[in-house]
Protein backbone atom coordinates (compact mmCIF):
# COMPACT_ATOMS: atom_id res chain seq x y z
CA UNK A 1 0.00 0.00 0.00
CA UNK A 2 3.21 1.94 0.37
CA UNK A 3 2.98 2.72 -3.32
CA UNK A 4 -0.48 3.73 -3.52
CA UNK A 5 -0.03 5.97 -0.73
CA UNK A 6 2.73 7.93 -2.25
CA UNK A 7 0.96 8.06 -5.76
CA UNK A 8 -2.29 9.02 -4.13
CA UNK A 9 -0.42 11.86 -2.54
CA UNK A 10 1.61 12.88 -6.09
CA UNK A 11 -1.97 12.99 -7.73
CA UNK A 12 -2.99 15.58 -4.63
CA UNK A 13 0.09 17.64 -5.50
CA UNK A 14 -0.24 17.36 -8.66
CA UNK A 15 -3.69 18.27 -9.19
CA UNK A 16 -2.74 21.24 -6.96
CA UNK A 17 -0.24 22.67 -9.27
CA UNK A 18 -1.47 21.92 -12.41
CA UNK A 19 -5.53 23.80 -11.92
CA UNK A 20 -2.93 26.91 -10.32
CA UNK A 21 -0.65 27.21 -13.34
CA UNK A 22 -3.74 26.46 -15.97
CA UNK A 23 -6.08 28.87 -13.52
CA UNK A 24 -8.70 26.38 -13.85
CA UNK A 25 -10.42 23.20 -12.78
CA UNK A 26 -12.10 21.38 -10.47
CA UNK A 27 -9.60 20.77 -7.45
CA UNK A 28 -12.20 19.45 -5.11
CA UNK A 29 -13.70 17.02 -7.45
CA UNK A 30 -10.02 15.60 -7.97
CA UNK A 31 -9.03 15.54 -4.48
CA UNK A 32 -11.83 13.44 -3.32
CA UNK A 33 -10.94 10.91 -5.72
CA UNK A 34 -7.01 10.48 -5.22
CA UNK A 35 -6.93 7.65 -3.20
CA UNK A 36 -8.88 5.51 -5.82
CA UNK A 37 -7.34 6.42 -8.76
CA UNK A 38 -3.98 5.86 -6.76
CA UNK A 39 -4.82 1.99 -6.13
CA UNK A 40 -6.38 1.45 -9.51
CA UNK A 41 -3.05 2.27 -11.45
CA UNK A 42 -0.91 0.89 -8.89
CA UNK A 43 -2.86 -2.35 -8.05
CA UNK A 44 -5.79 -3.13 -10.07
CA UNK A 45 -5.70 -2.30 -13.64
CA UNK A 46 -4.11 -4.47 -16.31
CA UNK A 47 -2.20 -1.81 -18.66
CA UNK A 48 0.70 -1.11 -20.39
CA UNK A 49 2.03 2.26 -20.74
CA UNK A 50 4.38 0.96 -23.35
CA UNK A 51 1.09 0.08 -25.32
CA UNK A 52 -1.60 1.82 -24.28
CA UNK A 53 -4.45 0.23 -27.16
CA UNK A 54 -3.51 -3.61 -25.97
CA UNK A 55 -6.41 -5.06 -26.66
CA UNK A 56 -7.21 -6.83 -23.89
CA UNK A 57 -6.30 -4.39 -21.95
CA UNK A 58 -9.10 -2.97 -18.65
CA UNK A 59 -10.88 -0.18 -19.59
CA UNK A 60 -11.13 2.71 -16.97
CA UNK A 61 -13.72 5.12 -17.85
CA UNK A 62 -14.16 8.49 -15.76
CA UNK A 63 -16.88 9.60 -16.45
CA UNK A 64 -16.58 13.03 -14.04
CA UNK A 65 -14.74 13.95 -16.79
CA UNK A 66 -14.07 17.88 -14.91
CA UNK A 67 -11.80 16.12 -12.62
CA UNK A 68 -9.33 14.43 -14.91
CA UNK A 69 -6.04 16.12 -14.08
CA UNK A 70 -6.04 13.46 -10.84
CA UNK A 71 -5.98 10.72 -13.92
CA UNK A 72 -3.39 12.50 -15.96
CA UNK A 73 -0.92 13.12 -13.07
CA UNK A 74 -1.21 9.01 -12.50
CA UNK A 75 -0.86 8.25 -16.44
CA UNK A 76 2.42 10.43 -15.85
CA UNK A 77 3.52 8.75 -12.59
CA UNK A 78 2.88 5.26 -14.84
CA UNK A 79 4.99 6.27 -17.85
CA UNK A 80 1.97 6.79 -20.48
CA UNK A 81 2.67 10.32 -20.78
CA UNK A 82 5.83 12.37 -19.91
CA UNK A 83 5.77 14.35 -16.41
CA UNK A 84 6.37 17.60 -18.48
CA UNK A 85 3.26 17.32 -19.80
CA UNK A 86 1.17 18.07 -16.62
CA UNK A 87 2.10 21.79 -16.68
CA UNK A 88 0.59 22.59 -19.65
CA UNK A 89 -2.67 21.39 -18.53
CA UNK A 90 -5.56 24.06 -19.24
CA UNK A 91 -3.43 25.86 -21.11
CA UNK A 92 -3.46 27.02 -24.74
CA UNK A 93 -1.96 24.53 -27.06
CA UNK A 94 -1.14 22.55 -24.15
CA UNK A 95 -1.30 18.76 -24.28
CA UNK A 96 -3.33 17.78 -21.90
CA UNK A 97 -7.36 19.36 -22.30
CA UNK A 98 -9.23 20.67 -19.51
CA UNK A 99 -11.90 17.54 -19.18
CA UNK A 100 -10.11 14.33 -19.64
CA UNK A 101 -9.55 13.54 -23.31
CA UNK A 102 -9.18 10.63 -25.68
CA UNK A 103 -6.25 12.13 -27.25
CA UNK A 104 -4.35 11.92 -24.07
CA UNK A 105 -2.41 7.99 -24.23
CA UNK A 106 -3.70 5.74 -21.76
CA UNK A 107 -7.63 7.36 -22.00
CA UNK A 108 -10.22 5.14 -23.10
CA UNK A 109 -12.93 8.14 -23.45
CA UNK A 110 -13.41 12.08 -23.28
CA UNK A 111 -16.00 13.02 -21.43
CA UNK A 112 -17.19 16.29 -19.46
CA UNK A 113 -21.02 16.64 -19.91
CA UNK A 114 -22.02 14.22 -17.45
CA UNK A 115 -24.07 11.03 -18.06
CA UNK A 116 -21.95 10.14 -20.95
CA UNK A 117 -18.96 7.58 -19.08
CA UNK A 118 -21.48 4.66 -17.92
CA UNK A 119 -23.44 4.03 -21.62
CA UNK A 120 -19.87 3.91 -23.00
CA UNK A 121 -18.69 1.50 -20.59
CA UNK A 122 -22.07 -0.52 -20.80
CA UNK A 123 -21.40 -0.66 -24.29
CA UNK A 124 -17.66 -1.87 -23.82
CA UNK A 125 -18.95 -4.54 -21.09
CA UNK A 126 -20.67 -6.20 -24.05
CA UNK A 127 -17.92 -5.74 -26.32
CA UNK A 128 -15.52 -7.66 -23.88
CA UNK A 129 -18.01 -10.31 -23.32
CA UNK A 130 -18.17 -10.80 -27.52
CA UNK A 131 -14.82 -10.74 -27.48
CA UNK A 132 -14.72 -13.59 -24.52
CA UNK A 133 -12.08 -11.26 -22.94
CA UNK A 134 -11.96 -11.55 -19.31
CA UNK A 135 -10.80 -7.76 -18.94
CA UNK A 136 -12.67 -5.66 -16.43
CA UNK A 137 -14.93 -2.41 -17.50
CA UNK A 138 -14.75 0.15 -14.72
CA UNK A 139 -16.57 3.45 -14.30
CA UNK A 140 -16.13 6.23 -12.17
CA UNK A 141 -19.01 8.07 -11.64
CA UNK A 142 -20.06 11.45 -9.59
CA UNK A 143 -23.14 12.73 -7.51
CA UNK A 144 -23.50 14.55 -10.65
CA UNK A 145 -23.60 11.98 -13.29
CA UNK A 146 -26.09 10.09 -10.85
CA UNK A 147 -28.12 12.88 -11.37
CA UNK A 148 -28.53 12.10 -15.18
CA UNK A 149 -31.65 9.61 -16.60
CA UNK A 150 -28.47 8.58 -19.19
CA UNK A 151 -26.63 6.60 -16.45
CA UNK A 152 -29.64 5.42 -14.81
CA UNK A 153 -31.01 4.11 -18.43
CA UNK A 154 -27.56 2.07 -18.92
CA UNK A 155 -28.02 1.10 -15.58
CA UNK A 156 -31.29 -0.86 -16.05
CA UNK A 157 -29.68 -2.19 -19.63
CA UNK A 158 -26.81 -3.64 -17.56
CA UNK A 159 -28.67 -4.86 -15.80
CA UNK A 160 -30.75 -6.72 -17.56
CA UNK A 161 -27.60 -7.81 -20.04
CA UNK A 162 -25.96 -9.41 -16.41
CA UNK A 163 -22.48 -7.56 -16.96
CA UNK A 164 -20.89 -9.00 -14.21
CA UNK A 165 -17.88 -7.53 -15.86
CA UNK A 166 -18.99 -3.78 -15.39
CA UNK A 167 -18.44 -1.86 -12.20
CA UNK A 168 -19.65 1.41 -11.58
CA UNK A 169 -17.80 3.15 -8.59
CA UNK A 170 -18.89 6.39 -7.56
CA UNK A 171 -17.55 8.96 -5.71
CA UNK A 172 -20.62 9.53 -3.55
CA UNK A 173 -19.03 13.21 -1.59
CA UNK A 174 -22.36 14.46 -1.76
CA UNK A 175 -21.01 17.61 -3.02
CA UNK A 176 -21.74 18.53 -6.48
CA UNK A 177 -21.35 22.36 -8.80
CA UNK A 178 -24.38 23.93 -7.15
CA UNK A 179 -25.06 22.58 -4.18
CA UNK A 180 -24.24 19.78 -1.66
CA UNK A 181 -26.48 16.65 -3.24
CA UNK A 182 -29.54 16.80 -0.96
CA UNK A 183 -30.44 20.07 -1.95
CA UNK A 184 -30.21 19.66 -5.61
CA UNK A 185 -31.61 15.96 -6.51
CA UNK A 186 -31.03 13.71 -3.22
CA UNK A 187 -29.46 10.32 -4.36
CA UNK A 188 -30.31 8.76 -0.65
CA UNK A 189 -30.81 6.16 -0.26
CA UNK A 190 -28.39 5.03 -2.91
CA UNK A 191 -27.74 1.30 -1.86
CA UNK A 192 -30.82 0.06 -2.00
CA UNK A 193 -32.03 2.13 -5.59
CA UNK A 194 -29.15 0.37 -6.81
CA UNK A 195 -30.05 -2.81 -5.62
CA UNK A 196 -33.05 -2.52 -6.41
CA UNK A 197 -32.07 -1.34 -10.40
CA UNK A 198 -30.18 -5.34 -10.34
CA UNK A 199 -26.80 -4.08 -9.08
CA UNK A 200 -24.44 -6.10 -6.59
CA UNK A 201 -23.41 -3.14 -4.41
CA UNK A 202 -21.00 -2.79 -1.71
CA UNK A 203 -20.02 0.49 0.24
CA UNK A 204 -16.42 1.24 1.12
CA UNK A 205 -14.25 4.81 2.43
CA UNK A 206 -12.95 5.88 -0.32
CA UNK A 207 -10.09 7.09 1.47
CA UNK A 208 -9.28 4.23 2.74
CA UNK A 209 -6.77 2.55 0.88
CA UNK A 210 -7.10 -1.02 2.02
CA UNK A 211 -10.55 -0.80 1.86
CA UNK A 212 -10.52 0.14 -1.73
CA UNK A 213 -7.92 -2.48 -2.82
CA UNK A 214 -9.99 -5.15 -1.04
CA UNK A 215 -12.69 -3.68 -3.21
CA UNK A 216 -11.81 -3.44 -6.33
CA UNK A 217 -9.54 -7.00 -6.11
CA UNK A 218 -12.24 -9.06 -5.76
CA UNK A 219 -14.66 -8.15 -8.55
CA UNK A 220 -17.23 -8.78 -9.24
CA UNK A 221 -19.05 -8.48 -5.96
CA UNK A 222 -21.43 -11.50 -7.85
CA UNK A 223 -21.54 -13.44 -10.70
CA UNK A 224 -24.81 -12.70 -12.40
CA UNK A 225 -25.26 -8.57 -12.12
CA UNK A 226 -23.04 -5.88 -12.56
CA UNK A 227 -21.31 -4.51 -9.45
CA UNK A 228 -21.54 -0.83 -8.07
CA UNK A 229 -18.99 -0.05 -5.23
CA UNK A 230 -20.47 3.32 -3.34
CA UNK A 231 -17.18 4.90 -2.24
CA UNK A 232 -17.69 7.60 0.72
CA UNK A 233 -15.75 10.35 0.14
CA UNK A 234 -15.02 13.81 1.24
CA UNK A 235 -15.02 16.70 -1.14
CA UNK A 236 -11.60 18.28 -1.30
CA UNK A 237 -9.73 15.73 0.93
CA UNK A 238 -6.33 16.52 2.31
CA UNK A 239 -7.25 20.87 1.91
CA UNK A 240 -9.34 20.91 5.32
CA UNK A 241 -10.47 24.80 4.68
CA UNK A 242 -12.41 23.10 1.44
CA UNK A 243 -13.10 19.51 2.68
CA UNK A 244 -16.90 19.56 1.92
CA UNK A 245 -17.44 22.72 0.53
CA UNK A 246 -19.07 23.01 -2.73
CA UNK A 247 -16.58 26.56 -3.31
CA UNK A 248 -13.87 23.99 -4.11
CA UNK A 249 -15.96 21.91 -6.84
CA UNK A 250 -14.87 24.73 -9.24
CA UNK A 251 -11.92 26.32 -8.75
CA UNK A 252 -7.88 26.37 -8.38
CA UNK A 253 -5.87 27.18 -5.62
CA UNK A 254 -4.58 30.76 -5.64
CA UNK A 255 -1.05 31.66 -5.35
CA UNK A 256 0.01 32.60 -2.15
CA UNK A 257 -1.40 29.41 -0.80
CA UNK A 258 0.00 26.83 -3.06
CA UNK A 259 3.35 25.94 -1.51
CA UNK A 260 2.07 25.74 2.19
CA UNK A 261 -1.22 23.74 1.11
CA UNK A 262 1.65 21.17 -1.02
CA UNK A 263 3.29 21.10 1.99
CA UNK A 264 0.60 19.95 4.34
CA UNK A 265 0.31 17.08 1.76
CA UNK A 266 3.24 15.62 1.40
CA UNK A 267 3.75 15.33 5.62
CA UNK A 268 0.43 13.91 5.63
CA UNK A 269 0.50 10.39 7.46
MG1 LIG B 1 -19.75 14.95 -5.82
Amino acid sequence: MKQCKELAKQIRIDSVRMTNHGRSGHVGSMLSMADMIAVLYEKILNVDPKNPKMPDRDRFILSKGHAGAAVYSALAAKGFIPKDWLMTYYCDNGKLMGHISHKVPGVEFSTGSLGHGLPVAVGMAIAARYAKSNRKIICMSSDGDMNEGSTWEAIMFAAQQKLSNLTLVIDYNQVQALGHSEEVIDLRELKPKLENFGFAVKEIDGHNLEEIYEAFSNLPIMNDRPSAIIAHTIKCKGIPALEDTVKSHYGFIPDDEVEAIIKRIEEEE
